[in-house]
Protein backbone atom coordinates (compact mmCIF):
# COMPACT_ATOMS: atom_id res chain seq x y z
CA UNK A 1 0.00 0.00 0.00
CA UNK A 2 1.91 3.02 -1.14
CA UNK A 3 2.18 6.05 1.33
CA UNK A 4 1.36 9.44 -0.59
CA UNK A 5 -0.04 13.08 0.28
CA UNK A 6 -1.85 15.38 -1.61
CA UNK A 7 -2.79 18.88 -1.33
CA UNK A 8 -5.79 20.30 -1.37
CA UNK A 9 -8.55 23.11 -0.38
CA UNK A 10 -9.21 22.59 3.37
CA UNK A 11 -12.75 23.97 3.53
CA UNK A 12 -13.88 22.63 6.80
CA UNK A 13 -11.46 21.93 9.20
CA UNK A 14 -10.96 19.29 11.74
CA UNK A 15 -8.87 16.15 11.60
CA UNK A 16 -10.45 12.46 10.70
CA UNK A 17 -8.77 9.26 9.66
CA UNK A 18 -10.18 6.01 8.39
CA UNK A 19 -10.68 3.86 5.66
CA UNK A 20 -12.03 4.81 2.66
CA UNK A 21 -15.60 4.67 0.95
CA UNK A 22 -15.24 4.98 -2.41
CA UNK A 23 -19.00 6.62 -4.42
CA UNK A 24 -20.31 4.94 -6.95
CA UNK A 25 -20.77 7.12 -10.32
CA UNK A 26 -23.74 6.80 -12.49
CA UNK A 27 -22.88 6.08 -16.01
CA UNK A 28 -25.52 7.15 -18.79
CA UNK A 29 -25.70 4.21 -21.13
CA UNK A 30 -23.76 4.19 -24.52
CA UNK A 31 -26.04 1.98 -26.32
CA UNK A 32 -29.10 2.97 -28.23
CA UNK A 33 -31.58 0.31 -28.07
CA UNK A 34 -33.75 0.47 -30.18
CA UNK A 35 -37.95 -1.32 -29.76
CA UNK A 36 -40.98 -2.07 -31.45
CA UNK A 37 -43.46 0.60 -32.18
CA UNK A 38 -46.09 -1.46 -29.64
CA UNK A 39 -43.05 -1.14 -26.95
CA UNK A 40 -43.30 2.26 -26.96
CA UNK A 41 -46.28 2.61 -24.64
CA UNK A 42 -44.28 0.27 -22.16
CA UNK A 43 -41.47 2.65 -22.07
CA UNK A 44 -43.22 5.58 -21.25
CA UNK A 45 -44.91 3.95 -18.59
CA UNK A 46 -41.53 2.15 -17.10
CA UNK A 47 -40.31 6.33 -17.21
CA UNK A 48 -43.41 7.56 -15.66
CA UNK A 49 -42.72 5.54 -12.45
CA UNK A 50 -39.17 5.91 -12.46
CA UNK A 51 -40.24 9.42 -11.94
CA UNK A 52 -42.85 9.19 -9.73
CA UNK A 53 -40.34 6.75 -7.56
CA UNK A 54 -38.03 9.23 -7.51
CA UNK A 55 -40.33 12.46 -6.60
CA UNK A 56 -41.00 9.58 -3.88
CA UNK A 57 -37.46 8.85 -2.81
CA UNK A 58 -37.05 12.88 -3.51
CA UNK A 59 -39.86 13.95 -0.50
CA UNK A 60 -38.53 11.36 1.79
CA UNK A 61 -35.22 12.29 1.81
CA UNK A 62 -36.27 16.38 1.85
CA UNK A 63 -37.70 15.17 5.20
CA UNK A 64 -34.21 13.47 6.38
CA UNK A 65 -32.05 16.08 6.11
CA UNK A 66 -35.12 19.11 7.54
CA UNK A 67 -34.92 16.68 10.12
CA UNK A 68 -31.39 16.14 10.89
CA UNK A 69 -29.38 18.82 9.58
CA UNK A 70 -31.70 21.37 9.38
CA UNK A 71 -34.34 23.52 6.98
CA UNK A 72 -32.33 25.44 4.68
CA UNK A 73 -30.11 21.98 3.49
CA UNK A 74 -33.43 20.51 2.27
CA UNK A 75 -34.61 23.52 -0.12
CA UNK A 76 -31.54 21.92 -2.37
CA UNK A 77 -34.90 19.07 -3.02
CA UNK A 78 -37.71 21.70 -3.90
CA UNK A 79 -36.25 22.78 -6.54
CA UNK A 80 -34.89 19.01 -7.80
CA UNK A 81 -38.91 18.20 -7.34
CA UNK A 82 -39.35 21.22 -8.78
CA UNK A 83 -37.49 19.92 -12.11
CA UNK A 84 -39.27 16.75 -12.21
CA UNK A 85 -42.83 18.77 -12.51
CA UNK A 86 -41.33 20.99 -15.80
CA UNK A 87 -43.85 19.58 -18.20
CA UNK A 88 -41.41 20.70 -21.36
CA UNK A 89 -38.53 17.92 -19.90
CA UNK A 90 -41.20 15.20 -19.53
CA UNK A 91 -42.53 16.09 -22.81
CA UNK A 92 -38.99 15.97 -24.57
CA UNK A 93 -38.47 12.76 -22.92
CA UNK A 94 -41.20 10.94 -24.55
CA UNK A 95 -41.19 12.70 -27.78
CA UNK A 96 -37.89 11.29 -27.97
CA UNK A 97 -39.03 7.81 -26.88
CA UNK A 98 -41.77 7.84 -29.24
CA UNK A 99 -40.12 10.00 -32.16
CA UNK A 100 -36.86 7.26 -32.30
CA UNK A 101 -38.28 3.99 -30.59
CA UNK A 102 -35.98 3.93 -28.43
CA UNK A 103 -35.53 2.81 -24.31
CA UNK A 104 -35.99 5.64 -21.48
CA UNK A 105 -32.36 5.18 -20.90
CA UNK A 106 -31.19 6.13 -24.18
CA UNK A 107 -33.93 9.21 -24.13
CA UNK A 108 -32.58 10.17 -20.51
CA UNK A 109 -29.02 10.16 -21.83
CA UNK A 110 -29.38 11.91 -25.09
CA UNK A 111 -32.20 14.86 -23.36
CA UNK A 112 -29.68 15.03 -20.82
CA UNK A 113 -26.64 15.83 -23.19
CA UNK A 114 -28.83 17.99 -24.81
CA UNK A 115 -29.64 20.48 -21.89
CA UNK A 116 -25.56 20.32 -21.14
CA UNK A 117 -24.67 21.54 -24.11
CA UNK A 118 -27.29 24.11 -24.14
CA UNK A 119 -26.43 25.29 -20.51
CA UNK A 120 -22.66 24.57 -21.41
CA UNK A 121 -22.92 27.31 -24.15
CA UNK A 122 -24.24 29.87 -21.86
CA UNK A 123 -20.81 29.58 -19.87
CA UNK A 124 -22.79 31.26 -16.56
CA UNK A 125 -21.66 30.14 -13.41
CA UNK A 126 -25.66 29.67 -12.26
CA UNK A 127 -26.16 27.55 -15.16
CA UNK A 128 -23.44 25.11 -14.54
CA UNK A 129 -25.13 24.97 -10.83
CA UNK A 130 -28.58 23.90 -12.77
CA UNK A 131 -26.47 21.61 -14.76
CA UNK A 132 -25.56 19.44 -11.92
CA UNK A 133 -29.11 19.72 -10.37
CA UNK A 134 -30.24 18.34 -13.65
CA UNK A 135 -27.80 15.44 -13.91
CA UNK A 136 -28.20 14.73 -10.11
CA UNK A 137 -32.41 14.30 -10.89
CA UNK A 138 -32.11 12.70 -14.42
CA UNK A 139 -29.02 10.69 -12.46
CA UNK A 140 -31.67 9.31 -9.81
CA UNK A 141 -34.47 8.68 -12.70
CA UNK A 142 -32.08 6.51 -14.18
CA UNK A 143 -30.87 4.68 -11.37
CA UNK A 144 -35.24 4.25 -10.44
CA UNK A 145 -35.55 2.65 -14.40
CA UNK A 146 -33.93 -0.57 -12.95
CA UNK A 147 -34.83 -0.02 -8.91
CA UNK A 148 -33.11 -2.45 -6.94
CA UNK A 149 -30.18 -3.39 -9.45
CA UNK A 150 -27.84 -0.50 -8.01
CA UNK A 151 -28.08 -1.13 -4.75
CA UNK A 152 -25.08 -1.40 -3.26
CA UNK A 153 -25.70 -0.31 0.32
CA UNK A 154 -23.45 1.61 2.70
CA UNK A 155 -22.62 -1.15 5.22
CA UNK A 156 -22.77 1.69 8.06
CA UNK A 157 -19.58 2.00 9.01
CA UNK A 158 -17.45 4.82 10.03
CA UNK A 159 -15.62 6.18 6.95
CA UNK A 160 -14.47 8.25 4.92
CA UNK A 161 -16.52 9.44 1.62
CA UNK A 162 -13.74 9.72 -1.51
CA UNK A 163 -16.04 11.12 -4.74
CA UNK A 164 -15.19 13.02 -7.79
CA UNK A 165 -17.74 15.49 -7.16
CA UNK A 166 -20.16 15.02 -4.87
CA UNK A 167 -23.93 15.94 -6.07
CA UNK A 168 -25.39 18.45 -3.77
CA UNK A 169 -28.37 16.04 -3.08
CA UNK A 170 -26.03 13.46 -2.54
CA UNK A 171 -24.12 15.18 -0.33
CA UNK A 172 -27.02 16.17 2.04
CA UNK A 173 -27.78 12.75 1.59
CA UNK A 174 -24.26 11.03 2.77
CA UNK A 175 -22.96 13.15 5.20
CA UNK A 176 -26.40 13.52 7.23
CA UNK A 177 -25.99 9.68 8.05
CA UNK A 178 -23.72 10.05 10.57
CA UNK A 179 -21.51 7.68 9.34
CA UNK A 180 -19.05 9.87 7.34
CA UNK A 181 -16.31 11.22 9.24
CA UNK A 182 -14.57 12.90 6.36
CA UNK A 183 -14.69 13.74 3.00
CA UNK A 184 -12.23 14.10 0.28
CA UNK A 185 -13.35 14.92 -3.62
CA UNK A 186 -11.43 16.10 -6.69
CA UNK A 187 -13.75 18.58 -7.36
CA UNK A 188 -15.28 21.98 -5.12
CA UNK A 189 -14.11 25.20 -3.55
CA UNK A 190 -14.58 27.08 -0.89
CA UNK A 191 -18.28 27.79 -1.61
CA UNK A 192 -19.52 24.02 -3.33
CA UNK A 193 -22.47 23.13 -1.28
CA UNK A 194 -20.10 19.74 -0.41
CA UNK A 195 -18.17 22.49 1.27
CA UNK A 196 -20.79 24.22 3.09
CA UNK A 197 -22.21 21.49 4.32
CA UNK A 198 -19.31 19.63 5.92
CA UNK A 199 -18.77 22.89 7.91
CA UNK A 200 -21.95 22.92 9.21
CA UNK A 201 -22.10 19.68 9.94
CA UNK A 202 -18.51 19.51 11.46
CA UNK A 203 -17.08 16.75 9.39
CA UNK A 204 -13.64 17.47 8.28
CA UNK A 205 -13.38 18.10 4.13
CA UNK A 206 -10.45 18.72 1.55
CA UNK A 207 -12.01 19.46 -1.99
CA UNK A 208 -10.04 20.53 -5.48
CA UNK A 209 -7.22 17.82 -4.92
CA UNK A 210 -7.81 17.25 -8.85
CA UNK A 211 -6.93 12.50 -8.51
CA UNK A 212 -7.85 11.64 -5.36
CA UNK A 213 -10.40 9.33 -6.74
CA UNK A 214 -7.70 7.70 -9.02
CA UNK A 215 -5.14 7.71 -6.46
CA UNK A 216 -7.01 5.55 -4.09
CA UNK A 217 -8.72 2.11 -4.06
CA UNK A 218 -10.79 0.41 -1.72
CA UNK A 219 -8.82 -0.80 1.59
CA UNK A 220 -6.62 2.07 1.46
CA UNK A 221 -6.71 4.01 4.86
CA UNK A 222 -6.40 7.76 4.89
CA UNK A 223 -6.17 10.84 6.60
CA UNK A 224 -7.68 14.06 5.47
CA UNK A 225 -6.77 17.05 7.51
CA UNK A 226 -9.60 19.77 7.08
CA UNK A 227 -7.31 22.38 8.87
CA UNK A 228 -4.57 22.50 6.51
CA UNK A 229 -5.82 21.19 3.30
CA UNK A 230 -3.97 17.67 2.94
CA UNK A 231 -5.12 14.18 2.39
CA UNK A 232 -2.25 11.47 3.35
CA UNK A 233 -2.81 8.40 2.26
CA UNK A 234 -1.82 4.96 3.54
CA UNK A 235 0.54 6.70 6.04
CA UNK A 236 3.59 5.20 8.15
CA UNK A 237 3.16 4.70 11.64
CA UNK A 238 5.04 8.05 12.37
CA UNK A 239 2.83 9.79 10.21
CA UNK A 240 -0.38 8.69 12.14
CA UNK A 241 0.64 9.39 15.60
CA UNK A 242 1.75 12.64 14.80
CA UNK A 243 -1.95 13.30 13.25
CA UNK A 244 -3.57 11.42 16.18
CA UNK A 245 -1.84 13.95 18.73
CA UNK A 246 -3.03 16.83 16.14
CA UNK A 247 -6.54 14.97 15.94
CA UNK A 248 -6.71 15.17 19.68
CA UNK A 249 -5.63 19.06 19.98
CA UNK A 250 -8.00 20.32 17.60
CA UNK A 251 -11.09 18.61 18.84
CA UNK A 252 -9.89 19.87 22.90
CA UNK A 253 -9.75 23.26 21.45
CA UNK A 254 -13.16 22.32 19.32
CA UNK A 255 -14.87 20.98 22.31
CA UNK A 256 -13.97 23.73 24.43
CA UNK A 257 -15.52 26.37 21.73
CA UNK A 258 -18.76 24.67 22.01
CA UNK A 259 -19.27 24.78 25.68
CA UNK A 260 -18.84 28.40 25.82
CA UNK A 261 -21.24 28.79 22.64
CA UNK A 262 -24.01 27.48 24.83
CA UNK A 263 -23.21 29.90 27.80
CA UNK A 264 -25.12 32.96 27.91
CA UNK A 265 -23.68 35.90 26.99
CA UNK A 266 -23.56 37.64 30.41
CA UNK A 267 -20.32 39.48 32.00
CA UNK A 268 -19.61 38.32 35.24
CA UNK A 269 -21.44 41.25 37.09
CA UNK A 270 -24.23 39.89 34.29
CA UNK A 271 -23.88 43.28 31.80
CA UNK A 272 -25.19 41.80 28.53
CA UNK A 273 -24.21 41.33 25.22
CA UNK A 274 -25.02 40.08 21.70
CA UNK A 275 -22.68 38.00 19.41
CA UNK A 276 -23.81 38.27 15.98
CA UNK A 277 -22.84 36.32 12.97
CA UNK A 278 -21.03 38.17 9.21
CA UNK A 279 -21.72 35.50 6.71
CA UNK A 280 -22.43 35.74 2.84
CA UNK A 281 -24.84 32.25 2.30
CA UNK A 282 -27.77 31.50 4.01
CA UNK A 283 -26.69 28.16 4.24
CA UNK A 284 -24.08 29.59 7.58
CA UNK A 285 -26.57 30.62 9.52
CA UNK A 286 -26.84 26.97 11.55
CA UNK A 287 -22.96 26.78 11.64
CA UNK A 288 -23.26 30.70 13.39
CA UNK A 289 -25.90 29.87 15.27
CA UNK A 290 -23.98 26.57 16.63
CA UNK A 291 -21.39 28.78 17.74
CA UNK A 292 -23.13 31.14 19.76
CA UNK A 293 -24.26 33.80 17.61
CA UNK A 294 -27.95 35.20 18.37
CA UNK A 295 -28.68 37.24 14.88
CA UNK A 296 -26.98 37.44 11.39
CA UNK A 297 -25.28 40.95 11.92
CA UNK A 298 -24.24 41.42 9.31
CA UNK A 299 -24.78 39.60 5.65
CA UNK A 300 -23.26 40.91 2.62
CA UNK A 301 -25.01 40.51 -0.30
CA UNK A 302 -22.06 40.83 -3.00
CA UNK A 303 -21.69 37.43 -3.56
CA UNK A 304 -24.92 37.06 -5.05
CA UNK A 305 -24.16 39.26 -7.61
CA UNK A 306 -20.50 38.07 -8.34
CA UNK A 307 -21.64 34.90 -8.45
CA UNK A 308 -22.98 34.78 -12.33
CA UNK A 309 -22.27 36.96 -15.28
CA UNK A 310 -25.74 37.86 -15.82
CA UNK A 311 -27.50 40.29 -12.68
CA UNK A 312 -29.45 38.85 -10.23
CA UNK A 313 -33.47 39.04 -10.94
CA UNK A 314 -35.50 39.75 -8.05
CA UNK A 315 -36.57 36.52 -7.54
CA UNK A 316 -32.68 35.28 -7.14
CA UNK A 317 -32.20 37.58 -4.28
CA UNK A 318 -36.15 36.59 -2.97
CA UNK A 319 -34.81 32.94 -2.83
CA UNK A 320 -31.63 33.72 -0.80
CA UNK A 321 -33.18 36.32 1.97
CA UNK A 322 -36.18 34.40 2.58
CA UNK A 323 -33.82 30.95 3.12
CA UNK A 324 -31.90 33.13 5.13
CA UNK A 325 -34.82 34.57 7.24
CA UNK A 326 -36.12 30.98 7.51
CA UNK A 327 -33.12 29.75 8.71
CA UNK A 328 -32.70 32.51 11.24
CA UNK A 329 -35.89 33.27 12.52
CA UNK A 330 -36.86 34.39 15.37
CA UNK A 331 -33.43 35.57 15.67
CA UNK A 332 -32.85 39.27 13.56
CA UNK A 333 -31.04 38.93 10.32
CA UNK A 334 -29.48 42.67 9.11
CA UNK A 335 -29.68 42.49 5.27
CA UNK A 336 -27.05 44.96 3.89
CA UNK A 337 -28.06 46.32 0.33
CA UNK A 338 -25.63 45.90 -2.05
CA UNK A 339 -21.56 47.13 -1.19
CA UNK A 340 -19.77 46.59 -5.02
CA UNK A 341 -18.24 48.87 -7.45
CA UNK A 342 -14.58 50.70 -6.94
CA UNK A 343 -11.89 47.45 -7.33
CA UNK A 344 -14.86 45.05 -6.72
CA UNK A 345 -16.05 45.52 -9.95
CA UNK A 346 -19.10 43.64 -11.99
CA UNK A 347 -18.44 43.97 -16.06
CA UNK A 348 -22.56 43.87 -16.29
CA UNK A 349 -22.77 46.91 -14.58
CA UNK A 350 -20.47 49.00 -16.98
CA UNK A 351 -18.61 50.74 -14.03
CA UNK A 352 -16.36 53.11 -15.72
CA UNK A 353 -12.59 52.61 -14.69
CA UNK A 354 -11.65 55.01 -11.95
CA UNK A 355 -8.55 56.37 -10.32
CA UNK A 356 -9.20 55.88 -6.71
CA UNK A 357 -11.98 53.23 -6.70
CA UNK A 358 -11.97 52.99 -2.64
CA UNK A 359 -13.41 56.95 -3.27
CA UNK A 360 -15.35 56.07 -5.54
CA UNK A 361 -18.91 55.02 -7.03
CA UNK A 362 -19.63 52.04 -4.71
CA UNK A 363 -22.17 50.46 -2.09
CA UNK A 364 -25.09 53.59 -1.76
CA UNK A 365 -23.47 55.19 -4.50
CA UNK A 366 -23.77 53.09 -7.04
CA UNK A 367 -27.35 51.81 -6.16
CA UNK A 368 -28.66 55.90 -6.18
CA UNK A 369 -27.45 55.98 -9.43
CA UNK A 370 -28.59 52.35 -11.07
CA UNK A 371 -31.94 53.27 -9.71
CA UNK A 372 -33.41 49.83 -11.05
CA UNK A 373 -30.92 47.89 -9.84
CA UNK A 374 -31.37 49.46 -6.22
CA UNK A 375 -35.04 48.69 -6.26
CA UNK A 376 -35.18 45.14 -7.27
CA UNK A 377 -32.50 44.34 -4.25
CA UNK A 378 -35.43 46.51 -2.04
CA UNK A 379 -38.28 45.12 -3.27
CA UNK A 380 -37.17 41.40 -2.63
CA UNK A 381 -35.56 42.34 0.89
CA UNK A 382 -39.18 43.84 1.88
CA UNK A 383 -40.66 40.96 0.40
CA UNK A 384 -38.54 38.40 2.35
CA UNK A 385 -39.38 40.63 5.24
CA UNK A 386 -42.75 38.19 6.15
CA UNK A 387 -41.42 36.26 9.11
CA UNK A 388 -40.66 40.28 10.86
CA UNK A 389 -37.21 39.58 11.52
CA UNK A 390 -34.77 41.43 8.53
CA UNK A 391 -33.40 45.00 9.04
CA UNK A 392 -31.92 46.54 6.31
CA UNK A 393 -28.92 48.14 6.59
CA UNK A 394 -27.20 51.27 4.18
CA UNK A 395 -23.18 51.20 3.69
CA UNK A 396 -20.81 53.92 2.70
CA UNK A 397 -23.70 56.66 4.05
CA UNK A 398 -21.78 59.98 3.11
CA UNK A 399 -24.81 62.46 3.56
CA UNK A 400 -27.80 62.80 5.24
CA UNK A 401 -29.47 63.50 1.49
CA UNK A 402 -28.85 59.59 0.04
CA UNK A 403 -30.28 58.48 3.37
CA UNK A 404 -33.37 60.92 2.54
CA UNK A 405 -33.24 59.23 -1.26
CA UNK A 406 -33.29 55.69 0.49
CA UNK A 407 -35.96 56.37 2.31
CA UNK A 408 -37.74 57.77 -0.69
CA UNK A 409 -37.13 54.64 -2.44
CA UNK A 410 -38.43 52.45 0.32
CA UNK A 411 -41.56 54.14 0.80
CA UNK A 412 -42.13 53.63 -3.25
CA UNK A 413 -41.74 50.39 -3.20
CA UNK A 414 -43.48 49.89 -0.10
CA UNK A 415 -46.40 51.69 -1.85
CA UNK A 416 -46.34 49.00 -4.89
CA UNK A 417 -46.06 45.61 -2.78
CA UNK A 418 -49.61 47.03 -0.78
CA UNK A 419 -50.49 47.63 -3.90
CA UNK A 420 -50.04 43.68 -4.94
CA UNK A 421 -51.25 42.86 -1.72
CA UNK A 422 -47.65 40.98 -0.55
CA UNK A 423 -47.33 40.62 2.47
CA UNK A 424 -44.51 42.65 4.14
CA UNK A 425 -43.03 44.13 7.24
CA UNK A 426 -44.28 47.75 7.29
CA UNK A 427 -41.83 48.76 10.27
CA UNK A 428 -38.89 46.95 8.96
CA UNK A 429 -35.63 48.84 10.64
CA UNK A 430 -33.68 50.63 8.85
CA UNK A 431 -29.72 51.36 9.70
CA UNK A 432 -27.21 52.77 7.82
CA UNK A 433 -23.31 51.54 8.20
CA UNK A 434 -21.14 54.63 9.76
CA UNK A 435 -17.72 54.33 7.86
CA UNK A 436 -17.08 57.41 5.99
CA UNK A 437 -15.53 59.91 8.50
CA UNK A 438 -18.10 62.70 7.65
CA UNK A 439 -20.96 60.12 8.21
CA UNK A 440 -19.59 59.63 11.66
CA UNK A 441 -19.17 63.28 12.59
CA UNK A 442 -22.48 63.38 12.12
CA UNK A 443 -23.80 60.82 14.06
CA UNK A 444 -26.27 63.23 16.21
CA UNK A 445 -28.14 64.66 13.00
CA UNK A 446 -28.09 61.22 10.84
CA UNK A 447 -28.61 58.75 13.96
CA UNK A 448 -32.15 60.95 14.15
CA UNK A 449 -33.18 59.60 10.54
CA UNK A 450 -33.09 56.35 11.04
CA UNK A 451 -33.74 53.01 13.60
CA UNK A 452 -30.11 52.03 14.03
CA UNK A 453 -26.48 52.34 13.04
CA UNK A 454 -23.63 50.00 12.62
CA UNK A 455 -20.07 50.59 12.60
CA UNK A 456 -18.34 49.66 10.07
CA UNK A 457 -14.29 49.69 11.15
CA UNK A 458 -12.83 48.23 8.48
CA UNK A 459 -13.67 51.31 6.39
CA UNK A 460 -13.55 53.64 9.15
CA UNK A 461 -10.20 53.21 10.01
CA UNK A 462 -9.20 53.25 6.75
CA UNK A 463 -10.64 56.39 5.66
CA UNK A 464 -9.97 57.98 8.95
CA UNK A 465 -6.54 57.69 9.06
CA UNK A 466 -5.77 57.94 5.24
CA UNK A 467 -4.47 53.77 4.76
CA UNK A 468 -5.52 51.39 2.28
CA UNK A 469 -7.01 48.66 4.40
CA UNK A 470 -5.42 45.92 1.92
CA UNK A 471 -2.18 47.90 0.85
CA UNK A 472 0.64 45.66 2.71
CA UNK A 473 2.82 48.67 2.65
CA UNK A 474 1.20 50.96 4.55
CA UNK A 475 -0.08 48.35 7.22
CA UNK A 476 1.90 49.35 9.92
CA UNK A 477 0.05 52.66 10.00
CA UNK A 478 -3.55 50.25 10.54
CA UNK A 479 -4.23 50.67 13.96
CA UNK A 480 -7.58 50.22 14.89
CA UNK A 481 -6.61 51.18 18.84
CA UNK A 482 -4.96 54.59 17.55
CA UNK A 483 -6.18 57.31 19.88
CA UNK A 484 -7.60 58.81 17.02
CA UNK A 485 -10.26 56.08 16.35
CA UNK A 486 -10.87 55.60 20.13
CA UNK A 487 -12.22 58.98 20.82
CA UNK A 488 -14.08 58.61 16.88
CA UNK A 489 -16.03 55.32 18.31
CA UNK A 490 -16.65 56.73 21.57
CA UNK A 491 -18.32 59.71 20.03
CA UNK A 492 -20.49 57.70 17.93
CA UNK A 493 -21.54 54.75 20.23
CA UNK A 494 -22.22 57.66 22.59
CA UNK A 495 -24.02 59.89 20.58
CA UNK A 496 -26.45 56.32 19.37
CA UNK A 497 -26.81 55.63 23.19
CA UNK A 498 -28.33 59.11 24.07
CA UNK A 499 -30.76 58.82 20.88
CA UNK A 500 -31.76 55.63 22.37
CA UNK A 501 -30.71 53.89 18.96
CA UNK A 502 -29.08 50.47 19.08
CA UNK A 503 -25.53 50.73 17.64
CA UNK A 504 -23.64 47.69 16.51
CA UNK A 505 -20.05 47.16 15.46
CA UNK A 506 -19.77 44.74 12.62
CA UNK A 507 -15.65 45.31 11.16
CA UNK A 508 -12.78 42.53 11.88
CA UNK A 509 -12.33 45.13 15.26
CA UNK A 510 -15.14 43.29 17.44
CA UNK A 511 -13.77 40.09 16.68
CA UNK A 512 -9.94 40.61 18.45
CA UNK A 513 -10.02 40.13 21.86
CA UNK A 514 -8.72 43.53 23.05
CA UNK A 515 -10.43 45.89 20.88
CA UNK A 516 -13.69 44.50 21.64
CA UNK A 517 -12.99 44.69 25.49
CA UNK A 518 -12.16 48.77 24.57
CA UNK A 519 -15.62 48.66 22.93
CA UNK A 520 -17.41 47.13 25.44
CA UNK A 521 -16.08 49.63 28.03
CA UNK A 522 -17.66 52.41 25.46
CA UNK A 523 -20.93 51.01 26.65
CA UNK A 524 -21.63 48.73 22.92
CA UNK A 525 -23.75 45.72 23.34
CA UNK A 526 -23.63 43.98 20.13
CA UNK A 527 -20.68 42.56 18.27
CA UNK A 528 -21.13 41.47 14.85
CA UNK A 529 -18.21 39.13 13.76
CA UNK A 530 -16.94 36.22 11.61
CA UNK A 531 -18.72 33.05 13.72
CA UNK A 532 -15.90 31.52 14.04
CA UNK A 533 -14.48 34.12 16.51
CA UNK A 534 -17.76 34.36 18.54
CA UNK A 535 -16.79 31.63 21.03
CA UNK A 536 -13.37 33.33 21.90
CA UNK A 537 -14.96 36.64 22.81
CA UNK A 538 -17.90 35.44 24.70
CA UNK A 539 -14.71 33.80 26.01
CA UNK A 540 -13.01 37.09 27.06
CA UNK A 541 -16.26 38.36 28.34
CA UNK A 542 -17.33 36.13 30.60
CA UNK A 543 -14.33 36.80 31.77
CA UNK A 544 -14.25 40.07 32.84
CA UNK A 545 -16.43 42.68 34.93
CA UNK A 546 -18.45 45.27 33.00
CA UNK A 547 -17.88 48.18 35.67
CA UNK A 548 -14.11 47.67 35.47
CA UNK A 549 -13.89 47.52 31.52
CA UNK A 550 -15.21 50.46 31.22
CA UNK A 551 -13.54 52.15 34.31
CA UNK A 552 -10.18 50.45 32.47
CA UNK A 553 -10.94 51.90 29.19
CA UNK A 554 -11.33 55.15 30.47
CA UNK A 555 -8.13 55.56 31.47
CA UNK A 556 -7.41 55.51 28.02
CA UNK A 557 -8.73 58.70 27.84
CA UNK A 558 -5.15 61.02 26.78
CA UNK A 559 -2.94 58.24 26.11
CA UNK A 560 -0.80 59.15 23.06
CA UNK A 561 -0.46 55.82 21.02
CA UNK A 562 -1.88 52.95 19.90
CA UNK A 563 0.63 50.89 21.71
CA UNK A 564 0.12 52.89 24.96
CA UNK A 565 -3.89 52.41 25.08
CA UNK A 566 -2.84 48.54 24.44
CA UNK A 567 -0.36 48.31 27.19
CA UNK A 568 -2.81 49.90 29.39
CA UNK A 569 -5.50 47.27 28.35
CA UNK A 570 -3.94 44.57 28.83
CA UNK A 571 -2.30 45.14 31.89
CA UNK A 572 -4.87 46.44 33.91
CA UNK A 573 -7.34 43.63 32.38
CA UNK A 574 -4.91 40.79 33.05
CA UNK A 575 -4.36 41.87 36.74
CA UNK A 576 -7.42 41.58 37.64
CA UNK A 577 -9.17 38.92 34.89
CA UNK A 578 -6.10 36.42 34.21
CA UNK A 579 -8.51 34.33 32.35
CA UNK A 580 -9.67 37.01 29.94
CA UNK A 581 -6.48 36.47 27.55
CA UNK A 582 -6.09 32.72 28.38
CA UNK A 583 -5.32 31.25 24.92
CA UNK A 584 -7.31 34.11 23.77
CA UNK A 585 -5.00 34.39 20.23
CA UNK A 586 -6.02 30.68 19.08
C1 LIG B 1 -16.51 47.45 7.37
O1 LIG B 1 -16.17 48.29 6.53
O2 LIG B 1 -16.10 47.45 8.54
C2 LIG B 1 -17.44 46.38 7.02
C3 LIG B 1 -17.94 45.57 7.92
O3 LIG B 1 -17.75 46.20 5.72
P1 LIG B 1 -16.80 45.56 4.60
O4 LIG B 1 -15.66 44.89 5.32
O5 LIG B 1 -17.69 44.61 3.86
O6 LIG B 1 -16.40 46.74 3.82
MG1 LIG C 1 -17.20 48.58 4.66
Amino acid sequence: MEYKRLRGVGVSPGISYGEILLTEEVVFTERKENIPAPAVRREIDRLHKAIERTKEQLTFIRGQVKEKIGEEHSFIFESHLMILEDKGLLSKLKDFIRNERVKAEWALTRVHESYIKIFQSISDEYFRQRISDLTDVLTKVYKNLKPGKTKKKDDGKEKILIAHDLLPSEAAVKLSRGNILGVATDMGGQTSHTAILARSLNIPAVVGLRNITREVQTGDFIIVDGTDGEVIINPPTAIRKEFTSKKKKYDDYYKELRKIAKLRSRTLDNYEFFPLANIELPEEVTKALSLGAEGIGLFRTEFIYLQNDTLPTEEDHFDIYSRLAKASHPHPVYIRTVDIGGEKSLPQLKIEKEPNPALGLRAIRLSLRDRNLFKTQVRAILRASFLRNIRVLVPMITEIEEVEEVKLIFKEVKKDLRKKKEDFDEDMPLGIMIEVPAAAAMTDILVKEVDFLSIGTNDLIQYYLAVDRSNEFVSYLYKPLHPSILRLLKYIIDTARKAKREITVCGEMAADPLSALVLMGFGLKSFSMNPIFIPRIKRTFRSVEYKTVRNIVQGTVGLRTAQEVEEHIIENILVKYPKAFLKGHV
